[in-house]
């Protein structure tokens, strides 16, 4: 099919999932790289879906702008394995993805960060993730297929993992509770959809960290995930892209995607914010930058 065709077509499926006009959407639809990829292929247990958003959310929260070779959550690819998923993990940021989604009392910072509930199986090679509450898990391995160290506490941290094999401690039962029941957010089923997307989506959310190797995420509450960056992709393309892979799905129209300007999304009413600085923020020291963040992996 020709190029435009295909746009054409990516344009009307744009118009009947959001409330951008035709001409906004064949703007965007012209900007995709892929114009009907197959679709995210979610789970349909809604446990399942919880933890994936809730790991997303953790990673973003944990990487911040501290990436290496361009995977914003430290997550290359992931494949749908039956009601799961199994994520090849950037090998350089590997051991770090388990330091932030492993449970642990953090006394400085004054309660549980991580995954709460979350516990391991498996080898070293390739990890378990699941969650002590319910059947839910993620596969973990290492893009070169190398051993993943687990975590060793640091100061003032208590392993919840390792101390409290079988079930949840009372500290991450309320933290889990929190995640589970958070107040204030609006639909919790499109969070955990999209959030887990997000999880889903590796080869175009790093897109974002392509251009030096790092980019930007972070959370403001439970209910959202932000994505930051410069260079690259512009948002109306990253939007395209999501688009094109089914990525607003089974989220209300009306709220699906918000173009606040053209550096700047909103996805199933800010629970994704896509946000890309207008000129390079770092330029001739983004590989300074980058050497930095390599020397604190390695130290
Ligand atoms: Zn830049």
């Amino acid at each position: 099919m020709s190029k435009s065709r295909n746009a054409n077509g990516l344009a009307k499926r744009i118009v009947r999932q959001t409330s951008l006009k035709q001409s906004t959407a064949s703007r965007l639809a012209k900007q995709a790289h892929v114009y009907l990829g197959s679709s995210v292929v979610d789970s349909s247990d809604p446990h399942q879906r919880r933890l994936e958003a809730y790991i997303a959310h953790v990673l973003a929260d944990g990487f911040k702008d501290r990436q290496l070779n361009g995977a914003l959550l430290g997550v290359r690819a992931a494949e749908p394995e039956g009601q799961s998923v199994k994520l090849t993990l950037e090998s350089d940021m590997a051991d770090e993805v388990l330091r932030h989604l492993l449970p642990r009392f953090d006394h400085f910072y004054g309660g549980v960060r991580g995954v709460a509930g979350l516990r391991i199986r498996g080898s070293e090679r390739e990890l378990k993730l699941h969650d002590a509450a319910s059947s839910a898990h993620v596969t973990v391995t290492r893009a070169d297929g190398g051993h993943i160290h687990l975590p060793s506490a640091r100061d003032g941290e208590v392993l919840l993992w390792k101390r409290v094999p079988g079930g949840l401690s009372h500290d991450e039962r309320q933290e889990a509770e929190g995640w589970t029941d958070s107040r204030g957010i609006e639909d919790l089923r499109v969070r955990d959809l999209l959030l887990s997307r997000i999880l889903r989506c590796p080869g175009l959310v790093n897109s974002t960290a392509e251009p030096h190797g790092f980019a930007n995420c972070y959370t403001h509450h439970a209910g959202d995930l932000v994505i930051e960056w410069c260079c690259g992709d512009t948002v109306e393309a990253l939007c395209a892209g999501l688009l094109a892979h089914g990525f607003a799905d089974d989220v209300p129209r009306a709220n699906a995607v918000e173009l606040i300007s053209r550096h700047s999304a909103h996805l199933g009413d800010r629970t994704v914010i896509l946000n890309r600085h207008e000129s390079c923020l770092y330029g001739p020291n983004a590989e300074d930058v980058a050497a930095s963040i390599r020397m604190d992996y390695e130290s």
